[in-house]
């Protein structure tokens, strides 16, 4: 199919935008919103909400939850960041879109990487974030704008969160909440590294384990002592038996803690770590191999030490459904008749596409720009893609508001 003639003024309309988009990158790449950093998240949040406002969307900011304590939190904390909702209603019948986009990056804001840097032959450019992703919320918020100038009617809702590289923990239930009340999700993560549309992803779990001994003078009465060292390096040979990555079974183990003093036995070691698994069924056997090294008791008795496990699947694996493919499909149509190439791949990599698709919302997440280095100092965005990325987005959510969409 091709382009008809209000996709083709909507290309236009974008085609025009060139300058604005990037100089929309320049000021958002240089808000420095990873770790929790309060202030630029909220200039951020306001200068994207406005946007939306302007093209008819009601704001509603929604209260964070709080996080499991014992997640390994890495120059983390702070205040708990909210989510906002940015919803446009249409009178029309066509399905109703979620577009979720994450306002935090991995930067330290402290940190010397602080701003857009475009190559000088213009080409790409680097900068904290870019591609990931607020190369993705502007093209979005330029997409929905020409959508409104080209008088293409669109029901939508924004979900913005700032928690999205540390797990969504506080912004997950208003995710999955948002979820089931619209029809398809798009997120704006960058596009794989050969320009490609993950289809299918990997889900991630945490856990932490945790062993009490006793502790002891190593010199005096080392008999007396148990040492919760011991006891978590054999817990962690075990983790290892779990594993099978030819299979998709992935468990990583660290940081990793234990001990104070060379001349104490060690009572308390703990190990963090994460999983990846392919399927639900994976992640329900790693849960119930993880919860088989638990020891009854929760103390050190009797000369045995005690191992606690805490376990948080935040992240269910993403299948490919039917619902995925025709949806999928109907973005590498709206692409070809754009002339551009649209192949689909598979992803170890989670997102909040993730937490959308568990939520019974059929999604595809990676329709940001093109770019690679993500969370390295490297971070570079090919700046050909904020056009090429945002027509695709635009045509897309034409195709799929006016309730035909399956590739045709
Ligand atoms: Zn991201």
């Amino acid at each position: 199919m091709a382009l008809d003639a209000a996709q083709r003024k909507l290309c236009d309309l974008i085609e025009a935008r060139r300058d604005r988009l990037l100089e929309d990158l320049r000021t958002h790449v240089a808000l420095p919103t990873g770790h929790h950093n309060t202030e630029a998240v909220e200039k951020t949040r306001s200068l994207l909400t406005a946007r939306l406002a302007a093209v008819g969307a009601t704001h509603s900011r929604i209260a964070g939850d709080p996080k499991p304590k014992w997640l390994y939190e890495a120059g983390e904390g702070g205040p708990i960041p909210e989510a906002s909702i940015c919803t446009r209603t249409s009178g029309r019948a066509g399905a109703k879109i979620l577009i979720a986009g994450h306002m935090d990056t991995v930067h330290d804001p402290a940190g010397d990487f602080k701003e857009l840097i475009v190559d000088p032959d213009g080409r790409r450019a680097t900068g904290p974030g870019c591609v990931d992703m607020k190369g993705g919320l502007v093209i979005a918020i330029h997409a929905l704008e020409a959508l409104e100038e080209a008088g293409i009617d669109t029901a939508w809702t924004f979900f913005l969160n700032a928690d999205e590289e540390t797990g969504s923990y506080h912004s997950a239930s208003a995710l999955r909440e948002a979820s089931s009340r619209h029809d398809l999700g798009i997120a704006l993560e960058p596009a794989l590294a050969g320009g490609e549309l993950a289809i299918e992803r990997m889900g991630s779990g945490q856990f932490m384990i945790e062993t009490r001994g006793r502790a002891a003078h190593v010199g005096r009465a080392f008999t007396e002592g148990v040492s919760a060292v011991s006891a978590l390096a054999r817990a962690l040979l075990q983790v290892a038996e779990i594993a099978d990555p030819a299979t998709g079974r992935i468990l990583s183990v660290g940081p990793v803690q234990g001990g104070l003093a060379t001349n104490a036995v060690p009572d308390r070691a703990r190990a963090w770590g994460n999983a990846r698994f392919p399927t639900p069924e994976v992640s329900e056997e790693i849960q119930q191999a993880l919860a088989a090294l638990a020891t009854p008791n929760t103390d050190c008795e009797g000369g045995v030490a005690a191992v606690h496990i805490s376990r948080s699947f935040n992240r269910p694996a993403k299948p490919k459904t039917p619902e995925v493919e025709r949806l999928a499909l109907a973005a590498r149509a709206a692409a070809e008749d754009l002339g551009q190439k649209l192949p689909f791949a598979s992803t170890g990599g989670v997102c909040d596409g993730n937490i959308m698709q568990d939520a019974g919302l059929p999604t595809i997440d990676t329709l940001g720009v093109r770019g690679g280095g993500l969370h390295t100092p490297e971070e570079w965005i090919d700046l050909s893609s904020l056009v090429e990325r945002c027509q695709l987005l635009a045509v897309l959510i034409a195709r799929l508001a006016r309730g035909k969409w399956g590739g045709q």
